[in-house]
Formats: structure tokens, sequence, C-alpha cells
């Protein structure tokens, strides 16, 4: 992709006192950096950690620095420490709050504590060329639907992609292609996420990504 996104600032919206997040600067030539999302937990089957540690792995030998939660626990730990072994780059951002509950990672090339919530999803969005999520619980989900409907808005050009590690998202998949049927999702803007079940085959496909020009209101 070769862009970098230096710089998401907040375009406020005093009429609707919301907040809204704007791209508008963008530089070549620095390394990609991905966000992770993934659960705090490990889950019951060995594969969801597994392919935590190989796509960890293959972002480090790729030199794609990771973004994630900032955990050592759960699939979150085992991404991280994986890249970290292999001699990549790998940014933390916590909540103050959940520093001691997730056990927040000391050992890892930057760790941002934070004070809430929305400037740790802001701060991981800021860092990062693109997203992918892995198994993991809502925490995931509320990131990763967060970040695709930001690109189906088109307040960003980053991918989006789930890593479908054995079938474990086959059911929202599943139920996101009847939300199209019903309606109330644009194929175009379905088609936004990347599914992929191989690690490697999901870094190339994030690395050639072309951001389609799809508006939601037309
Ligand atoms: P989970 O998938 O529920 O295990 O959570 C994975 C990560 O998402 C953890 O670091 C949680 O702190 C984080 N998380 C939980 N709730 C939210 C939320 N509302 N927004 C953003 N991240 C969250």
């Amino acid at each position: 992709m070769g862009l970098k996104a230096t710089s998401i600032p907040f375009l406020s919206c005093e009429s609707r006192k919301v907040s809204i997040p704007l791209m508008i600067h963008i530089e070549e030539g620095q390394a990609m950096r991905l966000c992770i999302f993934l659960g705090s937990a490990s889950g019951v089957k060995d594969s969801y950690s597994l392919a935590s540690k190989t796509l960890g792995r293959e972002l480090a030998k790729n030199g794609i620095g990771v973004v994630y939660g900032g955990a050592s626990v759960g699939l979150m730990g085992a991404v991280a420490d994986a890249a970290l072994h292999e001699g990549g780059e790998v940014i933390g951002v916590i909540p103050q709050s959940l520093f001691d509950k997730e056990v927040g990672h000391l050992g890892l090339s930057q760790l941002h504590v934070v004070q809430s919530m929305h400037e740790r999803k802001a701060m991981m969005a800021e860092l990062s060329d693109g997203f992918i999520a892995l198994p993991g619980g809502i925490g995931t989900f509320e990131e990763l639907f967060e970040v695709w409907t930001w690109a189906q808005l088109g307040y960003h050009p980053k991918p989006c992609s789930i890593l479908n590690v054995d079938g474990y998202y086959d059911q929202l998949i599943g139920f996101l292609d009847h939300t199209v049927r019903q309606g109330f999702l644009k194929q175009s803007h379905r088609d936004l996420l990347i599914v992929e079940q191989d690690a490697s085959k999901l870094i190339e496909r994030i690395k050639s990504y072309h951001p389609p020009l799809v508006p939601k209101w037309n």
C-alpha cells in the first residue's frame, strides 16, 4: 500500500454534539503497521492461539508493526509475544482502568497508557494502516465494527479484515450476507471487509489493497 496515515484529528460538529474522525494527512515511505483486534481470552481451541502466534510471526517477518490493546493475556498476549520474539515492533494502547485486569504487557516496543476506551480506539486507529480481527468476544467485535463502519462512511481508506480461524466467524459472515439480502447493507460495503483463513494470504491482500470509492449515501 505504501501509504501511512499520520493524523486523524477529530472534527467537532457542535450542533449535533458528536465528534467525527477525519483522515487528513497521508505520508509515503514509512513501515506499515496493522492493528490487531482479538480476544483477551484464549478460547477453547488451540487453533486460536496457534493462529494468533502465526500471524504475529508473519507480520514481523514482513516488517509490519503490530498495534493492539496492550494486554499480556489471552490471544492478545499470544500475538504480541510471537511478533516480539521474531524481532517485530509491537505497540500497545491500554486504558489505565484496564491495566491491571488485562495485565498490561511490559515487554512491548511501546506501551501507551491512556485515560479512556475512546482514547484507546482512536490512538490504535491513528497508529495503524489497516485492521485485522481474530477470534474474540464482544470487545473484539466492537472494535472491528467501529473501524468498518468508519470505512463505510468514508472516514478512512484503510483495509478492514477478519482472519477467520477455524471457521470461528462463519455464522457472523452468514449473518452479514443476510443483512445484504435484507437491504440494510450494500454489497459494496460488505465487500470492504476482507475475509481470509490464512495469515500469509491475508497479509498479501492487505499489502495490495486499493480502497474502492463506495459512497454510503447516493
Ligand atoms: P474481548 O474480545 O471481549 O475479549 O475484548 C478484546 C479487547 O477489546 C480487550 O482489550 C477489551 O478491553 C477490548 N474492549 C472491550 N470492550 C470494548 C469496547 N467497548 N471498545 C473497545 N474495546 C473494547
